[in-house]
């Protein structure tokens, strides 16, 4: 079995996007982390280049593989979510065909380019893998609140994602149309999003960096007591996390259409508990109004993105 190293994965890329590769003991789970998808979000390439820094050269050698991504580098430089399209809704097999069928010079999209580059590393990644890839697409968000994962319900990902005391809310990844997550879990990977927190706020960069090494432990790639301050991590996102359900599902998702003048109303955070009837936003055509009581999730409070907010509820299931 073909096993990519750093060096024949770089080969394949003329650019950095590879922000690091960490390879172990060979018989160990292969984890994928994902950064700047959106180009303002770049708290998370900041928490993945700590978790680089940890385990680079540690012995023992990390169990498996680590290699950590930028994946929209024109957008990051510039720091806003994308320049011409949203790359984390292009995720569609017609799409993924077109692009690497299409020359990157006739490309017009910088979003499409980026991916035209980003595709054959994972491409690579995904060959040289004898177990499921695990692949953690990381997040920020606009509002304040808690951090969160996207997954699935599968139990496979469920049990892994319970380690990581941090809450999962079901359902998004269905109804966001074209994700990473979405496309690569149909390819048999263990994917999900890490909404790490605010954009801007100091602890955002804690919370992935404690969450991303609480994953390597998870999967073994790392065992606690090779790393110094995983106690202190898995300490802090217990009390993060504390107050929140565990489990939530998807009820409700406001979903703009461009020119709808879309305006969250000032002081939602996430996980904030909302009232049905309680009035949200508003637009162009008036006064949003809850339709059911629960948790708010991502109210949007940035120009960029298509998702206004979405209303969640503690899984009974
Ligand atoms: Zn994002």
């Amino acid at each position: 079995m073909r096993n990519p190293t750093k060096s024949n994965i770089e080969a394949k890329t003329q650019d950095d996007r590879i922000l690091g590769v960490i390879e172990g003991n060979p018989s160990g789970p292969t984890v994928v982390v994902v950064t700047g998808l959106h180009g303002n979000e770049s708290a998370g390439v900041d928490a993945a280049q700590n978790i680089f820094n940890m385990l680079d050269g540690i012995q023992p050698q990390i169990d498996g593989r680590l290699i950590i991504l930028r994946a929209n580098l024109p957008a990051l430089e510039h720091n806003v979510r994308y320049l011409d399209e949203d790359m984390n809704r292009l995720w569609f097999p017609s799409i993924i065909e077109k692009i690497r069928d299409t020359p990157e010079a006739r490309i017009k999209s910088n979003e499409r380019r980026q991916m035209k580059r980003l595709l054959p590393i994972l491409d690579s990644i995904e060959e040289g893998s004898h177990t499921p890839v695990v692949l953690a697409d990381v997040h920020t968000f606009s509002a304040e609140g808690s951090m969160f994962s996207i997954t699935s319900s599968d139990p496979r990902q469920r049990e892994l994602l319970s380690n990581l005391y941090v809450p999962m809310v079901f359902e998004i990844e269905k109804s966001l149309r074209g994700t990473a997550l979405g496309y690569y879990q149909e390819k048999g990977f263990i994917s999900f999003g890490l909404e790490g927190g605010q954009h801007e706020n100091e602890l955002t960069e804690y919370n992935i960096t404690a969450s991303l090494l609480l994953l390597l432990h998870a999967v073994g790639s790392i065992k606690k007591q090779y790393v110094e301050k995983i106690k202190e991590y898995e300490r802090h996102l217990k009390e993060h996390t504390k107050h929140l359900p565990v489990e939530t599902e998807l009820v409700y998702q406001h979903i703009i259409e461009p020119g709808d003048g879309f305006a969250m109303r000032p002081g939602y955070s996430n996980f904030q508990r909302i009232k049905k009837g309680e009035w949200l936003a508003n637009d162009n055509k008036g006064k949003i109004i809850a339709q059911t009581d629960g948790y708010i999730l991502m109210p949007l409070y940035q120009k960029q993105g298509n998702d206004g907010f979405f209303i969640i509820k503690e899984n009974e299931g």
